[in-house]
């Protein structure tokens, strides 16, 4: 099921030979009508006339969320005012907000990509859609809205909250594809058992969840519980909203739309492509975007390109679902490491749980990482030849996944604090 298979499945060397015409029409856009991108070309000397492969990409300046805040409101549009036709705009954690803005055509591009995520997913003309995305300012809820009524499906525009209306309409109304955050969708899941109306009896059989991390654990949970077919979206305001990446129905990693998005995954500190397959910074070009075009602009989220093609026939690249932030990242003698790649492993061990604390220290100037993990109580109460062989297999799984020595400790269950966030799961003694 394709919504444009031309495009979808075009040749990787045509699909390259777009990109780069693209490239150098964008450049000349933001070159000519954007001060910011054109002092910073000047600066470094940046003549995109002899662009003439995409590896050119690289010699190009890096886009910060800082710079959109600079900007605030309209400083980083192409366009005039009375070209836009809509603007959005995200808080962000820190409170300053950056701004983004759509032409006509923008949005029509935009509805399309989202349009085909959609598709991908499975949803066609015949579905009854209801966006439990809040609407306003944020892209999430206006963005698969307009994606959703492109496709042709009957859309429910409820915006977010009253979680028992939510489940109300959805049996009124016989939704067949809901839209909202993952941990939403699990948070409906239990508000249905209170009110003793059975998932499977509802007329539910898509998810299109976005808009937070989650993983393959939450993906059948919700599976299971709402009786459906979940799939993940990627997407962000500073770039366009929904619509980047969406999941096929193989459920294999996101394709990435690249006809409008150029995409690199660079090393956070050095800032060099990591190798293929290789876990890193998400840093996107937009290739088609007229009012708000971004070149490279560093997203802060981490994810890797996965290898091979996809058996449905998509030629786009996939990415794996979003596996934390940059910020997250830890350098142990000199080698990048991230919590996810810690906390997969622990997944995949048998007897531990996937409670855990890293502790990062620092000894005679040499970094010592250590990692307590909860182990469930047979073993932890076992004999110690029991506990001395699950601690070696912790390390020597750990050693092969992070390529450095870590320091095992088995702890008891519920002995470890509960956190929401992965962060602060990290303790870094190190006064770095
Ligand atoms: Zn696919």
């Amino acid at each position: 099921m394709y919504w444009e298979q031309e495009k979808e499945c075009l040749p990787r060397e045509d699909l390259e030979q777009l990109q780069l015409e693209r490239l150098q029409s964008t450049l000349y856009r933001v070159g000519t009508h954007v001060p910011f991108y054109r002092k910073k070309f000047n600066e470094l000397k940046v003549d995109f006339d002899s662009f003439n492969s995409l590896d050119d990409l690289r010699r190009l300046p890096f886009t910060m969320k800082q710079d959109l805040r600079d900007n605030y409101p309209y400083g980083l549009f192409a366009v005039p005012l009375r070209e836009i036709v809509r603007v959005h705009s995200s808080s962000g954690t820190t409170g300053m907000a950056t701004v983004v803005g759509y032409t006509k055509n923008d949005i029509k591009n935009w509805s399309n990509l989202v349009a085909r995520i959609l598709c991908a997913a499975g949803l066609t003309a015949d579905d009854v859609v209801q966006i439990a995305f809040g609407y306003g300012l944020f892209t999430g809820g206006f963005g698969l809205h307009y994606g959703a009524e492109r496709l042709g499906a009957s859309v429910i525009p409820i915006s977010s909250g009253n979680t028992k209306r939510q489940i109300q309409i959805m049996q009124d109304f016989k939704t067949t594809a809901l839209v909202c955050t993952p941990s939403y969708a699990l948070k409906m899941a239990d508000v249905m058992m209170e009110m003793d109306i059975n998932p499977h009896g509802l007329s539910l059989r898509y998810g299109l969840f976005g808009a937070e991390p989650w993983s393959e654990a939450m993906r059948s949970e919700i599976n299971e519980r709402l009786g459906i077919r979940s799939s993940d979206n990627y997407g962000l305001s500073e770039v366009m909203g929904p619509g980047v990446a969406g999941e096929c129905r193989e459920c294999n990693g996101l394709h990435i739309n690249e006809d409008h998005f150029l995409i690199e995954v660079l090393d956070p500190k050095t800032l060099e492509p990591v190798a293929p397959g290789e876990i890193g910074e998400l840093v996107i070009t937009t290739l088609t975007k007229e009012a708000f075009p971004v070149i490279r602009y560093r997203t802060r989220d981490l994810t890797r390109i996965l290898p091979g093609t996809c058996p449905c026939g998509r030629t786009f690249a996939r990415m794996s679902r979003i596996m934390g932030r940059t910020d997250d990242m830890l350098i142990i003698k000199g080698v990048n490491v991230f919590p996810i790649q810690i906390e997969s492993v622990l997944f995949d061990i048998e007897g531990t749980e996937p409670h855990y604390r890293i502790i990062v220290e620092r000894e005679n100037n040499e970094d010592k990482i250590t990692v307590m993990v909860e182990v469930v109580e047979s073993i932890f109460f076992d004999e110690m030849k029991k506990q001395r062989a699950l601690v070696d297999t912790v390390k020597r799984r750990l050693a092969a996944e992070l390529g450095i020595h870590v320091e095992v400790k088995l702890v008891e269950e519920k002995t470890l604090e509960r956190f929401d966030g992965k962060g602060s799961r990290v303790i870094d003694k190190r006064q770095l």
